[in-house]
């Protein structure tokens, strides 16, 4: 096990042993079935975690259910200061914690670490939240009425989160559900399974130094038979499910059987328009960090890109020759030169291999790369396609690799008309020069997406704003500007201090 090797010293350093329990109510116990945690960067195993099983989910959700009690009953402001203990706790660990997803995960340190910042960053903004919560007062058309808006917490929120941001989309559910007083159990993604136990361990430390019951941020290791007992689970208020379309569609349908509430963060398949009169230096730069970086596997990534005519030929052979300019810094992500690290696991491998000869089938040419890596690990090269037409089935399809599609288009409407024709509506940018095309781009006819960028990648956001996309992306928003609603439930409390009873419309009834 690779835990035994002193190189991953930082295993340790978390917490971590060759034998891990994956379930926290409270305390860590843990029944179900033992997982083994695989390096993609070797395939070599790192430690086991054992799972939950269904006992064991059972008793986190009611576990969390009574600590719910405590917790709602805090101010705010209280609960802000754990939090932001949290976030201390975090910096501390900032560097082991990174390296880990590193490891495990496959991203490149700078990368992992920028993630752990990313949950840092949201307990600062769920800090200053806990002092500014709002609840509005109107004026009520009755004397000696007053109309106000309460918020109020849900109660427990079952968080399902996807492989590739395996802190952060922890981090910006649990941040913002706890300053708004709900408790979670957390379902990780089974194949980063350490990485959730390393962060429980540190949620864990603050809230034992606060004699808060660990449960509020309960843990729960396991694959879909753990997914889908949230789902069904009328004690989760809100499922917050981050992942594939597929998966998203049918928990979205289950949690609303139920008429539970449900947060959608699931696939995107990303654009980029190129204006003719586009900053091709700056286009360039983006465009390889958001095409081949983090090996094609964020929800963000671009995997289309539509270029203008005047530039498209300058523009493919320039993207590869940049690919070709980082094929020697693809490798082990933890050291300092490597830029791209491997797929996940040897099933996207496959699913990577399988797109390739598909579009070659199709007609389309691979213009950079198209092959698996001679070489220890889930490595592949990042890919350009060129040939295929812009509504085929291949290129409206998410494929979580780095490959992307290049399309040559007349003008912006139809780049902007390419760009919304795909189910999927996570991102999108325009490289443009010209002001009032941002505004075309920006406005009602301009791109459908959740996230709409102008000169800049696809990839990247930040936590003050709203993140997550339409249509089949779900339409969640997580993380900051009023996301918080999604975590509240809100009253219209009209009291009545004039001693009389007044109707509202000023409707007489009776004498
Ligand atoms: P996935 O859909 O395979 O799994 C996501 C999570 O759902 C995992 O924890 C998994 O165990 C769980 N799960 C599987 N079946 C379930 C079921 N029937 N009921 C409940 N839970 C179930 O996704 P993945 O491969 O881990 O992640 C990649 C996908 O996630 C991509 O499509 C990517 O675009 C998307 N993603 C979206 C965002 C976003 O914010 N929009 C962010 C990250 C990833």
């Amino acid at each position: 096990y690779l835990i035994d090797d002193p190189k991953y010293s930082f295993l340790k350093e978390l917490g971590l042993q060759e034998k891990n329990v994956g379930v926290f109510n409270g305390k860590w116990q843990a029944n179900g079935q033992i997982i083994k945690s695989f390096s993609p960067a070797n395939g070599k195993i790192i430690a086991e975690v054992q799972a939950a099983s269904a006992e064991d989910y059972e008793s986190c959700a009611a576990a969390a259910q009574e600590a719910w009690h405590t917790w709602a009953e805090l101010p705010a402001p209280t609960r802000g200061e754990v939090v932001r203990q949290i976030g201390d706790a975090l910096r501390e660990k900032l560097q082991p914690l990174g390296q880990l997803v590193s490891l495990e995960m496959g991203k490149i340190l700078p990368e992992a670490i920028g993630e752990v910042v990313e949950y840092i960053h949201v307990c600062d903004l769920a800090l200053g939240l806990s002092r500014t919560l709002p609840g509005t007062i109107f004026p009520s058309e009755r004397p000696g009425h007053v109309l106000i808006e309460k918020w109020n917490p849900l109660g427990a929120v079952g968080i399902i989160t996807a492989f590739n941001f395996p802190v952060a989309v922890f981090g910006w559910n649990s941040a913002i559900a706890m300053v708004c007083g709900d408790v979670s159990v957390w379902k990780p993604s089974d194949t980063t399974p350490l990485i959730a136990v390393a962060v429980t361990k540190i949620v864990e430390g603050v809230l034992e130094k606060n004699n808060i019951p660990g449960a509020i941020a309960a843990l729960c290791v396991g694959g879909k038979d753990i997914g889908e007992k949230i789902v069904k689970d009328d004690r989760m208020k809100l499922v917050s499910f981050t992942g594939s379309t597929a998966v998203g569609q049918q928990v979205g349908v289950e949690v609303q059987r139920r008429f539970g509430r449900h947060l959608l963060e699931l696939g995107g398949n990303n654009a980029i328009i190129v204006n003719e009169d586009a900053n091709l230096d700056l286009l360039l730069n983006a465009a390889l960090f958001a095409c081949a970086g983090t090996a094609g596997q964020r929800c963000t990534t671009t995997r289309r890109l539509f270029i203008h005519k005047k530039v498209y030929s300058q523009v493919v052979g320039r993207l590869s020759k940049a690919f070709a300019g980082v094929v020697s810094r693809i490798g082990d992500p933890l050291l300092s030169e490597t830029l791209i690290g491997p797929l996940h696991t040897p099933a996207a491998v496959e699913a990577y291999k399988k797109t390739v000869a598909e579009a070659v089938k199709q007609g389309g040419k691979i213009e950079f790369g198209g092959k698996v890596m001679d070489r220890e690990g889930y490595f592949v090269e990042p890919t350009i396609v060129t040939g295929l037409p812009h509504d085929s089935p291949l290129v409206k399809t998410e494929c979580f690799a780095p490959i992307v599609y290049c399309i040559e288009i007349p003008d912006l409407d139809t780049g902007i008309k390419y760009n919304n024709e795909v189910e999927q509506g996570l991102s999108s940018s325009l490289f443009t020069e010209n002001l009032g095309d941002v505004f075309k781009w920006i406005g009602p006819h301009g791109s459908d997406c959740g996230i709409v960028n102008v000169n800049i990648p696809t990839n990247g956001a930040e936590v003050g704003g709203a993140f997550g996309g339409e249509k089949a992306t779900g339409g969640g928003r997580e993380c900051g500007s009023d996301s918080w609603k999604n975590y509240m439930r809100r009253s219209t409390v009209t009291i009545n201090y004039s001693g009389t009873i007044k109707l509202a419309q000023n409707i007489k009834f009776g004498d």
